[in-house]
């Protein structure tokens, strides 16, 4: 019997940018008795369906944008006499779709890290249950990966994550309402040995995967200092310590490391924090700007951000300390007009930003804004191959829209024109030539725009375009580039490497 972990997906590149995390954190939660799990990402190829066998356990996670594929591979293993259990983001939301479509014996809901051994071993012990809640477990808990059974030289990225959950509340982001508003931190010593692991086996580029990695600001702090009660207080301290305990460690890694993270514009606030990212090699952060006007960023409850010239003024500060920016920007908000477009860019380019990326608002499952979206449909919404455009992820992949939330004053095709216009300012070789003057040699300049081109490719020509030849070139186009950018990325395995926390 062969325990199977499956990343589903409709396009195989070849190479992977980041390790699919979760395939090896649950490969690391599977006991040893059942042998060594083996894992199938999609990103790479397709699932060779033969090597899977009647007796077998098949895991599925899945997330809205693979589901549909992650069903038909369900229904293939159930068809092959193995037993299917489904996780991830999109089978919590919707665990009956994973049933009645997926072919599911059972559905793990929340975190998978403590309950993935019950079910196997329920299983075994032939009572499966048809759920299970594995919860929001503590960071003290968060399981390390198991690198060893990583294919060779197949991702650019290898991914660790420090923390989990989110405080805010934008209305179109699951990620507060799937890992909760209260963000559980992983003690840095894990972290550490994680990393040390990871920069060991050749992994130079390291993202660490977090929902927001400032997890506690200033503001919270005074707030709290305010408080009778100083235990909350102590809890933040704690928590802000400990990560700049986990940068102090990771500033002892090779000179050549390099992180990436998530975090939200606050972090601006704090120069010490900034100081101390740039010095543990975080050279970059994906920041949530979303918007350049008020209206906007009250559009999706993210008043926190900030606008206009003081939001210039916040996004240089990152660079000015040492920390690139990957600003992400979103279009089609309800108080959004064809001049946000233009007020946009012009932002995007004085902001001193390294990478920028546009995205259409898109209602997706789990967020305030699908609820809302949803309930406008009304109780029967246009269907495409029968199936309901609120469950646009069921519609086959060649037939399925794109949908956006209804804008006032603008049709999705304008405003889909007008996004894909500003990637195409954005990123012309002229504008990326430009900014490759943050690297000094030569062959970092070709490298910043070889690298920016295949950005480009990856996710504006196949995240916007409507038409599939147009997405299917694209991957094309990707899955060549793919090959010879991931060896700009390897770095040398250092077997030897040490780490101790007082060294
Ligand atoms: S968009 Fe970012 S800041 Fe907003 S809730 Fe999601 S993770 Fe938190």
């Amino acid at each position: 019997m062969t325990v199977h972990l499956v990343n589903p997906s409709h396009v195989s590149f070849g190479i992977g940018v980041i390790t699919p995390r979760w395939l090896y954190v649950l490969a690391a939660a599977t006991p040893d008795t059942y042998g060594p799990p083996a894992l199938a990402d999609e990103t790479l190829e397709p699932l060779e369906f033969s090597s899977i066998k009647a007796g077998d356990i098949v895991g599925i996670g899945i997330h809205t944008g693979n589901a549909l594929r992650g069903y038909e591979v369900g229904r293939a293993a159930r068809e092959a006499g193995a037993t299917v259990i489904f996780g991830g983001i999109h089978a919590t939301l919707y665990p009956e779709e994973a049933q009645q479509l997926g072919a599911a014996h059972a559905v793990v809901t929340g975190d998978g890290d403590r309950v993935w051994s019950t079910v196997l071993a329920d299983c075994q012990a032939g009572r499966l249950q048809p759920r299970y809640d594995g919860g929001r477990i503590e960071g003290g808990e968060f399981l390390r990966g198991r690198w060893e059974l990583l294919p060779e030289g197949r991702y650019m990225w290898a991914s660790v994550q420090t923390v989990r959950g989110c405080p805010k509340h934008c209305s179109f982001c699951s990620v507060w309402r799937t890992d909760g508003q209260r963000p559980r931190q992983r003690g840095w010593e894990s972290v550490l040995e994680e990393i040390v692991e990871l920069r060991r086996r050749g992994f130079r580029f390291i993202a660490l995967a977090d929902d927001n990695f400032y997890p506690v600001t200033l503001n919270d702090l005074r707030m709290a200092a305010r408080r009778a009660d100083p235990s909350h207080l102590k809890q933040l301290e704690d928590a802000r310590n400990s990560r700049f305990e986990l940068m102090a460690q990771l500033e002892k890694l090779p000179g050549d490391s390099v992180f990436f993270t998530q975090i939200t514009m606050e972090a601006a606030e704090d120069p010490e924090f900034l100081d101390a990212m740039r010095r543990a090699h975080i050279k970059g952060a994906l920041v949530g700007v979303e918007s350049v006007t008020p209206e906007g960023l009250k559009d999706i409850y993210k008043d926190f951000n900030m606008s206009g010239e003081a939001l210039v003024g916040r996004l240089r500060t990152f660079r000015k300390h040492g920390v690139h920016v990957l600003g992400s920007f979103i279009f089609g908000l309800p108080s959004d007009r064809p001049e946000t477009f233009d007020a946009t860019l012009a932002v995007a380019e004085r902001a001193d930003l390294t990478f920028a990326q546009f995205v259409m608002l898109t209602p997706f499952p789990g967020t305030l804004d699908f609820a809302a979206w949803e309930k406008t449909m009304g109780s029967q919404p246009e269907s495409i191959a029968g199936i309901p455009v609120t469950r646009h992820w069921l519609i086959p992949q060649e037939r399925r829209p794109k949908v956006y939330v209804e804008h006032p004053v603008m049709t999705p095709d304008e405003i889909r024109a007008r996004t894909q216009a500003v990637w195409d300012r954005f990123y012309s070789v002229r504008s990326i030539w430009n900014r490759s003057r943050v690297v000094t040699s030569m062959k970092g300049r070709l490298a910043f725009l070889l690298i920016s081109k295949i950005y480009r490719q990856m996710y504006a020509n196949t995240g916007i375009a409507t038409d599939s030849a147009r997405v299917s070139r694209s991957a094309q186009w990707a899955r060549l580039m793919a090959r010879p950018c991931r060896r700009l990325f390897a770095g040398r395995p250092m077997p030897d490497l040490r780490l101790a926390p007082d060294a």
